[in-house]
């Protein structure tokens, strides 16, 4: 294969496109049903929220979110199986002859110690991996993305007669850490249960106003890798250099030399990123210390281009190294972390219907293609598990309320991004659009007379 997209792109069938068209078709009455039935469950969906909000756990730690998740969707009707990939739950409805979707959240929260202020705000703590305690906080939004799931499930549950096929609901834990997907693929989400012809889920994004619709057909977020290198040198006096091989210029070196990865070896056309981003040695003025520690994050689209990034990381290494004079045996180690987090890929053409529908149903203005980003996410394992078979697609769901997006709009003030102890979505508006856009998709693709 030449290139990652050419690996993922498969032309539709003109079958689809008549489905497409049917539902658009379609859309004004069951658009007017879908919306009254979300605002008339937008209260419990907003207690689920402000509850998820107020007790966020860490990844692979979402045990009474797994099962809060749980308990909704067997309520519902959806025979569900917990534990699959360590903390993770699976809602199965079928529902008669027809194609599978599956609709994912994630479910973990992050290591940040809120400051929000909202009434609902968390005061959890929680000791992650690295041995220091910390408040945890929803601060990526995913509780939004549970309550917008369990919505779209309810709508969809509650519409048995209005589609045909298999609806799989799946709650996955450690996103953050870009392993979940792959736990819980690696736990038979693809074989114990049935297979998913179609992968959609959503997040919510903290540069649009609340209740806009972005997508972006083909890569939508990158590769993610993180890489260590470790310098070693010989060291020393500080008063006497000569004496020592200094692993501080030589890393240095290495980390100026870094830069003609994207500057001059990458295409201009391409999107790369190489971020060294903790530089760690010495430990006194007059010392030159042993050794140098660098940790890398690089981000990039493109297997290739990948595997690309990461070989220059470490020839790098090794010709500065080498240009320093230090002997064979004392050459830089470059460690890339594995798993990795691999691009997400929005199969184009469903995209594209998808995304036409929405217009359709919500209005030209709440919905427009959105460039790529150079963040991560886990969900791309759903379609790198099975990419001849899946289509997917993760679409974006405004969250910044509306006033301090017109304020920033005026350079008032300074929007927090996601992950930032600041992030308060106007979850009331994501949850909305996003339960009825899932349940709406949902619909779409599971026509009641077969397609
Ligand atoms: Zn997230």
């Amino acid at each position: 294969m030449k290139t990652g997209a050419s690996r993922f792109f498969k032309p539709r069938g003109a079958c689809h496109l008549a489905v497409a068209l049917a539902a658009v078709m379609a859309v004004p009455a069951q658009a007017e049903d879908l919306r009254a039935a979300v605002a008339a469950d937008m209260p419990a969906l907003m207690e689920l929220y402000r509850d998820l909000h107020a007790n966020p756990e860490l990844s692979f730690e979402e045990i009474e979110t797994a099962a809060k998740l749980a308990a909704r969707l067997r309520a519902l009707g959806f025979e569900v199986t917990e534990g699959v990939g360590k903390t993770g739950v699976v809602g199965v409805m079928r529902n008669g002859d027809g194609p599978v979707v599956m609709l994912r959240a994630d479910m973990d929260g992050l290591p940040v110690v809120e400051q929000t202020g909202l009434p609902y705000a968390s005061k959890r703590t929680a000791t992650p991996a690295s041995g220091v305690e910390t408040g945890v906080m929803h601060a990526c939004g995913h509780d939004t993305h549970m309550a917008g799931w369990i919505g779209a499930a309810q709508l969809l549950a509650e519409r048995k007669d209005q589609w045909r096929g298999t609806l799989v609901m799946v709650g996955q834990p450690a996103e953050e850490i870009g392993e979940g997907a792959l736990a819980m693929l690696a736990d038979g989400l693809y074989t114990r249960f049935p297979k998913p012809d179609y992968v959609l889920a959503f997040h919510d994004a903290a540069q649009f106003p609340a209740g806009m619709i972005g997508y972006s057909p083909g890569y939508a977020l990158a590769n993610v890798d993180s890489v260590d290198v470790v310098v070693p040198g010989v060291g020393g006096h500080g008063a006497y250099p000569h004496t020592t091989r200094d692993p501080i210029v030589l890393a240095s070196a290495i980390v100026m030399k870094l830069q003609t990865l994207v500057s001059r070896e990458n295409s201009p056309l391409e999107p790369a990123v190489v971020t060294v981003g903790s530089f760690l040695a010495g430990s006194k003025h007059n010392i030159i210390p042993d050794e140098a520690k660098l940790q890398i994050t690089v981000r990039s689209y493109s297997d290739e281009n990948r595997q690309r990034l990461l070989d220059g990381i470490a020839r790098i290494a090794r010709g500065e190294a080498i240009a320093a004079g230090m002997p064979e045996d004392r050459m830089p180690t470059v460690t890339v972390a594995d798993p990795y987090t691999p691009s997400t890929f929005n199969t184009v053409d469903f995209t594209e219907q998808v995304a036409a529908s929405f217009r359709a149903r919500f209005g030209p203005d709440r919905v427009m293609q959105v460039p790529s980003v150079m963040g991560g996410e886990d969900f791309g394992q759903f379609l790198r598990a099975s990419p001849d078979d899946v289509k997917s697609l993760i679409f974006w769901v405004g969250g910044v309320p509306q006033d301090q997006y017109d304020r920033a709009q005026r350079g008032e003030i300074t929007l927090p991004s996601l992950h930032s102890p600041f992030w308060a979505p106007d979850a009331e508006k994501v949850i909305a659009t996003a339960a009825e856009g899932l349940a709406a998709a949902s619909l779409e693709l599971m026509p009641a007379s077969g397609g």
